[in-house]
């Protein structure tokens, strides 16, 4: 079991830093080696370990539409996956290192089971510093009624910040690019992209829906993944595709590659399925625990899901100028609160040592 922890936890930092083991990295070798991939004209690239990858200018693509980092470039090159198991023990002792931000955060300890929920590996390419949203024009009372509760239910349990951009450009005036914003929509379906994806990126909204589901399709929009897609899920779930229709089995396709996780499967995740979701058979259950019982799907953010959310995200407040400004209340990887000093000495951090943002610039941000 404790190797279990230990893999996982290598596996979840090993996304965001060269390699797990702070002395002796095996990717350091490769010394030059973002210069020669970048000499690779655009097109296809079929790497040293048979990986096959797609060259757009500066960036490199795998399996159509998941962005590499250069870690993760270098990882699949030399090694075919993005996964890589470091065998040093020392490894597990240290590493604590906001994947965004490449920050310091106090991340639980190696033997400490703590729960998370399931996402995307998170890079600085499809995170967010703050979630810019607008509302679509034509969305109804209802939708949006649903949709602020579940934005001021993320903002309370968690360090993620949105930013109301509603009848605000959506295209930078100085600079040209276009801001990747969230637009809440009408539709007859509920769905979302998973991450940030760049430019407008619509988050579909059904009539009279709840605030649980409004909250979950935020949660893709910010990272998340279906808590049932885990790779480990065997381990926890028993899953039973015949009562399916074969059209919806997609939904149970397991992710394994790509992915953040540490500790056990979380029923109670917001983004979890529930047992008899997708059933033919209303009394038959689709997924049981292995003790055969079964669950709801949850309709607020569990631990699970609040803990993936704060070990990426940090809780700014609008401003108009360069200051990072932090909310009153930032959370930990563990849920607890930052104190008073934590939260200051953070601040200064994120702005060359000066803790005390100038008294201007706060931008209005009403939900
Ligand atoms: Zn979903």
């Amino acid at each position: 079991m404790k190797n279990l922890r230990y893999f996982l936890y290598c596996l979840s930092l090993l996304f965001f830093l060269s390699a797990c083991n702070e002395g002796d990295t095996p990717l350091d070798d490769q010394e030059g080696s973002q210069e020669n991939f970048l000499s690779y004209e655009d097109g296809l690239i079929t790497l040293k370990s048979g990986a096959i990858v797609e060259k757009k200018g500066d960036n490199f693509y795998w399996q159509g539409d998941l962005m590499l980092s250069q870690t993760q470039l270098e990882a699949l090159d030399e090694f075919g996956d993005i996964i890589v198991e470091d065998p040093s023990e020392a490894a597990s002792q240290t590493r604590n290192i906001h994947p965004v931000y490449n920050i310091p955060v106090k991340a639980g300890e190696d033997n400490v089971a703590v729960p998370r929920a399931f996402g995307i590996n998170p890079t600085p390419f499809n995170m967010w510093a703050m979630v810019r949203f607008v509302y679509s024009p034509t969305l109804t009372f209802d939708r949006r009624n649903i949709i602020r509760q579940a934005l001021q239910h993320w903002e309370a349990n968690t360090n993620v910040r949105f930013y109301n951009a509603t009848g605000q450009p959506t295209v930078d005036p100085v600079y040209g690019f276009a801001y990747p914003y969230l637009e809440f929509v009408n539709s007859t379906v509920n769905s979302s992209f998973v991450g940030r994806i760049g430019g407008r990126q619509a988050v579909n909204i059904a009539a009279f829906q709840t605030v649980a589901v409004a909250i979950h399709e935020i949660g893709h929009a910010i990272g998340l993944l279906h808590e049932q897609s885990r790779f480990d899920r065997d381990s926890f779930i028993n899953l039973n595709l015949s009562n399916v229709p074969s059209d919806n089995r997609h939904n149970f396709n397991k992710r394994t590659t790509n992915y953040y996780a540490v500790g056990p499967l979380d029923y109670n995740s917001v983004m979890m399925y529930g047992s008899f979701d997708f059933a033919i058979n209303p009394s038959i259950p689709v997924m049981t625990r292995k003790d055969g019982t079964t669950w709801t799907g949850g309709n607020v953010l569990s631990g699970g899901d609040r803990s993936w959310a704060n070990s990426i995200y940090i809780p700014y407040i609008a401003r108009s100028d360069i200051y990072a400004e932090l909310a009153p209340v930032v959370f930990k990887p563990d849920n607890t609160i930052m104190s008073a000093s934590e939260r200051l000495q953070l601040q200064a951090q994120l702005n060359n040592g000066n803790p005390n943002p100038p008294n201007c610039c706060r931008l209005p941000n009403n939900f």
